[in-house]
């Protein structure tokens, strides 16, 4: 165990929570329902997912009411937090409007093989603009006839700051999440030098979710297994302990050039697997499934162009 990031074993009276982005709302789910944050926690603000994980120290207390309901004479703040509907389709995406989307190429050894690149001696961090993010379940729509798929995991900056030690850098996430890197490899290698960021920024080309979950949900957040499948077949498989550079050194080395700020989002790199390697892309109809353990599963419908 790392100073500085929570313990499972040592947070057993803490409720480890899952945040949704309900249509804009930010809501917490808890064995299967939905309960809206804001009407937990009494406070308008917290209706607003980035609030809500800007404050994410209180969702673990939130949760705790929720699981604790019967013994606390809670009952009807949590009846009234319910929310009716835990329709999946009405997700957005888990952060709907961060500050900054940071990426990573290259960060497992297996897609550095795969794309014929030497391994980076520092990470090499790109952006995808924040106009790219889509729920779990929205379509993907195609730019081209040369779209990819990235399954990723995604850190959610909780507590921002500037200059953060590799060794405090898990007390400084508010949870994790799950992305799709979606990528034009097209556009994306157009010229000498390449440029990362426009292929990768089209409308819909970040899913992320389903849910932010907090760290100390996971056995080991250093260690999460992940996976891609398109229309069932196997595409990527491994785990986050497989990282060339791990969540404590990302935070610590954008964290030195760079102020990350509550809800600031991080792609951490794809595994080898993607379609350019095996010379085939996304098809209209396609549907992309990724899953990390722990986390959940995104499920996104390949279209044409509208
Ligand atoms: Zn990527």
């Amino acid at each position: 165990m790392e100073p500085g990031r929570p313990s499972a074993s040592n947070c057993q009276n803490a409720a480890m929570f899952r945040l949704l982005n309900v249509e804009g709302q930010a809501a917490l789910e808890v064995d299967g329902a939905w309960y809206a944050v804001d009407r937990l926690g009494d406070d308008p603000a917290l209706s607003d997912p980035m609030q809500a994980i800007a404050r994410f120290a209180e969702l673990h207390e939130l949760t705790r009411i929720v699981a604790d309901a019967d013994e606390e004479g809670a009952g009807a703040l949590v009846a009234s937090a319910r929310l009716d509907h835990t329709d999946v389709r009405r997700l957005g995406p888990a952060v709907p409007n961060p500050s900054k989307v940071i990426a990573i190429g290259l960060n497992y050894r297996s897609h550095a093989q795969e794309s014929n690149l030497e391994l980076p001696p520092s990470p090499i961090a790109f952006t995808k603009f924040p106009s790219c993010l889509a729920g779990p379940r929205d379509d993907i729509e195609l730019s081209g006839d040369r779209v990819d798929w990235e399954v990723e995991l995604v850190v959610v900056i909780g507590i921002g700051g500037r200059r953060i030690e590799a060794d405090r850098a898990w007390s400084h996430v508010a949870g994790v999440t799950l992305g799709q890197d979606i990528s034009d490899r097209a556009v994306q290698l157009i010229g000498s030098p390449p440029q990362f960021s426009l292929g990768k920024s089209f409308d819909t080309f970040g899913p992320i979710g389903p849910a932010v979950v907090s760290v100390d949900s996971l056995d080991d957040p250093d260690d999460i297994e992940l996976w891609c499948e398109v229309d069932d077949e196997r595409m990527q498989h491994s785990r986050t302990s497989d990282l060339i550079f791990g969540v404590p050194e990302l935070v610590a080395s954008l964290s030195a050039v760079m102020t990350l700020c509550p809800g600031d989002v991080i792609f951490t790199g794809t595994p080898g697997g993607v379609g350019m390697g095996r010379g085939r892309f996304l098809r209209p109809g396609n549907v992309v499934s990724s899953v990390a353990v722990g986390i959940g599963e995104l499920a996104n419908r390949c279209v044409a162009p509208g």
